[in-house]
């Protein structure tokens, strides 16, 4: 086998951990620098975006340890099967580059995941040396998020915790039957039981301190990762599994992913990737449960998906129209948050404004950067919405025209 240089190998590698959408930055348009114009690019792989416990968004070499595996599962192009180039880093060249990168201040940090190389105990036991080596050997204090292989022992996910800010371990797909199908060596028992576990660790290490001080073990908590569109899961079944996600593992965030259609893979996926509209959806719907007090089934039913052309909270208040108009000077915070058009922090800086004075328009207009979305919801001191909030017509008027395809 010929002997690939580390440049090779980090293009590889990093391109590979580009479908781990657990760290991913997003949003931005594309840009990139080809033809000597400008520097960097928005689509360029191996560094990516997270959010740090305190808020800070911080840059991560997001790498995999090596892209073979022995597994199959059908919607990875890493599967055994499949006709990729193939790499794999020592747990010393990891840890060289994290520092090398770190010390020229490209990064804060490192997530690294890896394919299953011979065996989940032994993949595991590579992931944690480096998180050890970088903690330990060379006094480390950055950013790390490590992929826990959900059937590597307790032991090996223990140990994990203790060296990384962040464990994640991805459930994949919304329906057990979907995994069974796709990915058939995953088990979702396997998946449960190692979400579990980092639960259990995250929870003692925040016990009160009796005599000693308990150690510190994932103190960003636990994420996952579920493919969007490989599967028939509607959105109602996919939220439904992230509703159980968070209750029973406490987990900080599910991502979800559009599925990427692969080379030479089963008839039985997709061609194309679901619009990224439902992606970004999904993600607001989310946002409803874990920020706005919203339970999932007020949301969506489990068999239906989400409407595309309005985001969830609007279609929530136009569904229930008879919770409005909310009165901006005398509503508690709970009916606030569901007006839509209102985020957590504008409803917050609505209740600070009232102890000093009635709300008016032109302060909502300050708050929201859309007003026309919010005023059929809401009466202030100088404004009652009327008829508007039952017209007919009113969700037209609220959605965004579509927009014309582009041909060439
Ligand atoms: S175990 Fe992970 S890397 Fe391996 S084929 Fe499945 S999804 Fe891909």
């Amino acid at each position: 086998m010929a002997v690939l240089d580390l440049k090779r190998k980090l293009a590889i590698l990093s391109d590979a951990a580009k479908y781990d959408a657990s760290c991913a930055s997003s949003g931005s348009v594309k840009r990139d620098s080809m033809g000597g114009k400008g520097v960097g690019s928005t689509d360029g792989m191996g560094i990516c975006h997270a959010y740090a416990p305190d808020g800070r968004c911080i840059s991560l070499l997001k790498i995999l340890l090596t892209n073979f595996c022995v597994y199959d599962c059908a919607y990875c192009v890493n599967r055994v099967s499949s006709n990729t180039p193939r790499a794999r880093f020592t747990p010393e060249e990891v840890v060289d580059l994290t520092l090398g990168f770190y010390k020229r201040n490209y990064i804060e940090g490192l997530f690294l995941s890896s394919g299953i190389i011979r065996n989940a105990d032994y993949t595991m036991e590579q992931l944690v040396r480096v998180a050890k080596l970088l903690r330990e050997v060379h006094d480390f204090r950055g950013y790390i998020h490590l992929k826990v292989i959900p059937e590597a022992s307790p032991a090996l996910v223990n140990e994990a915790g203790l060296y990384a800010d962040r464990l994640s371990i991805n459930i994949e797909l919304p329906k057990d039957e979907s995994l069974a199908a796709f990915a058939p060596e995953k088990d979702l028992g396997d998946i449960k039981k190692a979400m579990g576990a980092v639960r259990v660790g995250v929870d003692a290490a925040k016990e009160p301190a009796r005599k000693a001080r308990p150690p510190k073990f994932a103190p960003a908590g636990q994420s996952t990762q579920m493919i969007v569109g490989a599967d028939g899961a509607s959105d109602g079944e996919i939220l439904k599994r992230s509703e159980t996600l968070y209750g029973a593992y406490r987990l900080r965030r599910v991502y979800y992913s559009a599925f990427s259609p692969i080379p030479d893979s089963t008839a039985r996926l997709p061609l194309q990737r679901p619009p990224l509209v439902r992606e970004h959806r999904l993600y607001q719907a989310d946002w409803l449960m874990r920020f706005y007090g919203f339970e999932r089934a007020e949301i969506i039913g489990e068999g239906e998906d989400l409407d595309l052309t309005v985001d969830p909270k609007l279609a929530w208040a136009l569904r229930n129209r008879g919770d409005f108009p909310v009165d901006l000077n005398s509503a508690d915070r709970e009916r606030l948050l569901r007006v839509p058009g209102l985020g957590v922090r504008a409803c917050d800086r609505i209740l600070d404004l009232r102890g000093h004075k009635r709300i008016v328009l032109e302060d909502v207009k300050r708050l929201s950067r859309g007003l026309a979305k919010l005023k059929p919801f809401i009466v202030t001191d100088d404004w009652r919405p009327g008829g508007l909030t039952d017209a007919a017509d009113l969700k037209a008027r609220l959605a965004p025209p579509p927009k014309q395809l582009e041909l060439f």
